[in-house]
């Protein structure tokens, strides 16, 4: 096989919502097809993949320094021992040639949007669905039929009161959503608490509702509103502090019992390290949220999965962030906790399959070969175009 070409587009995200910390409205992702010169039932293969979501696309590092190493550095040395198919841990080392340690920012994302995209190609090529082929290699077979999904919103959206909030809980209720996420920080805790107390009357108790502060509030702040969240026993109080303050999230474990949720932010192996010896997080009951794209892609994870089990830790405490595909794909295929979902935010890439309904909490995935972006069809108009197959 051949790669005749990697392409790389920066798409905006249609999306208007605040949180504590960041507008999205001028948010952007990148886009990479990986076009091979490989035929499966008639059609070219092509690999697609992007940068997750929250953070801005990585085009300049993509077009650059990446895909100009993985062209120039011989196809042969790209491919699997069959020469049939590629190797994303080949890939991954080439990418990662004359770079440095650490700094993990948006580096991790670039190689993160083409390991995804060599991920694709790998599953389409061998025609399997992406978690199915997770399973084979990497976890003994095993796979979850379905996977446990919660509706990621209560955003801060202008003009938009308690009432508005309430609207939309029951809106992913009908949608088949048994829990949910709100947005904490960016309103005084008094409001906060009133916007908590509204949700949970909605779907019933603090159980079904976790917290996100996205990373804003220093020491004081977060143990004042972990007190605040106690009496609720919330399903999880998520990055309260700085992602890489560990010491802020152990200090705050030591007073906080219920479950903390923190990791989406931080993009390397080593980092991941970081948190799990030092952050005080705790493997009975704490949630890690690494975004496989955002973080060096599925190769780094695999790293990260052997890294926590090596600590005592087990993947199902993973319920990754970014409410995308790939993320979806190695919950069920590497057996993770679960995985977040954006129903009405962060178009197109937030999502999964369209004809795929989340029910009673959990959805399945596609049997199509690869991610499954081709049964998503408001994500995978956008990414024909950048492969130039429209
Ligand atoms: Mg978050």
């Amino acid at each position: 096989m051949k790669i005749l070409e990697i392409r790389e587009q920066t798409v905006p995200f249609q999306t208007k919502i605040r949180n504590s910390v960041v507008d999205f409205s001028q948010m952007t992702g990148s886009v990479v097809a990986i076009i091979t010169d490989v035929i499966r039932d008639g059609k070219q293969v092509i690999g697609y993949g992007f940068n997750s979501i929250g953070r801005y696309a990585p085009s300049s590092t993509i077009k650059d320094r990446m895909i100009p190493r993985l062209m120039n550095a011989g196809q042969e040395k790209l491919l699997d021992e069959t020469g049939e198919n590629l190797d994303p841990f080949k890939m991954w080392t080439i990418m990662m040639q004359n770079e440095k340690q650490g700094g993990h920012g948006d580096r991790a994302h670039a190689v993160g949007a083409i390991d995804m995209a060599a991920w694709d190609t790998v599953a389409k090529i061998e025609g399997v669905p992406l978690w199915k082929l997770l399973a084979d290699r990497f976890n003994n077979g095993k796979y979850d039929e379905k996977v446990s999904t919660y509706a990621a919103g209560g955003y801060y959206y202008p003009d938009k009161g308690i009432s508005g909030l309430k609207d939309e809980i029951k809106s992913y209720i009908d949608r088949g959503f048994t829990t949910v996420k709100i947005k904490i920080g960016g309103a005084t805790l008094a409001e906060d608490m009133e916007r908590l107390e509204a949700v949970i009357e909605i779907i019933g108790s603090g159980s079904r509702v976790a917290v996100d502060a996205n990373g804003r509030f220093d020491l004081e702040t977060a143990i004042a509103y972990g007190k605040a969240l106690t009496p609720y026993k919330v399903m999880w109080y998520e990055e309260p502090g700085d992602p890489l303050d560990y010491q802020l999230n152990a200090a705050l474990a030591e007073l906080y019992e219920g479950p903390l949720a923190t990791g989406e932010n931080l993009f390397s192996v080593h980092d991941h390290r970081n948190l799990i010896r030092y952050g005080g997080m705790r493997s009975d009951r704490d949630f890690l949220q690494f975004d496989c794209p955002l973080s060096y892609g599925l190769v780094e994870y695999l790293r990260t999965i052997k890294m926590l089990n090596q600590h005592g830790w087990s993947q199902r405490r993973c319920i990754p962030h970014g409410g995308h595909q790939m993320c979806l794909n190695m919950a069920a295929g590497l057996q993770l906790g679960g995985n977040e979902c954006y129903p009405d935010v962060f178009k197109p890439f937030g999502g999964f399959a369209d004809d795929i309904p989340v029910e009673n909490g959990y959805v399945r995935l596609p049997e199509i070969p690869g991610v499954g972006f081709e049964a998503k069809n408001n994500l995978y108009s956008v990414m024909k175009k950048v492969a130039g197959q429209d």
